[in-house]
């Protein structure tokens, strides 16, 4: 199974698909980073390839 993770481009912070993907808009969880991730933001392979899969990633 691959991980699919997606780096805020703002601080570097580093966010499993799986928790963006639940609430598709959420605040960087990184230190005093404000900026806001999108799962659209995520590059369109990866993000297929996790609505492909994404039984595997249910927790
Ligand atoms: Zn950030």
């Amino acid at each position: 199974m691959r991980i699919i993770t997606y780096t805020c481009p703002a601080c570097g912070t580093i966010v499993a698909a799986n928790e963006l993907e639940d609430n598709r808009v959420m605040k960087c969880p990184g230190l005093d980073c404000q900026k806001v991730l999108r799962f659209e933001d995520f590059p369109g392979e990866a993000r297929e390839y996790f609505l492909e899969n994404r039984d595997q990633y249910q927790i």
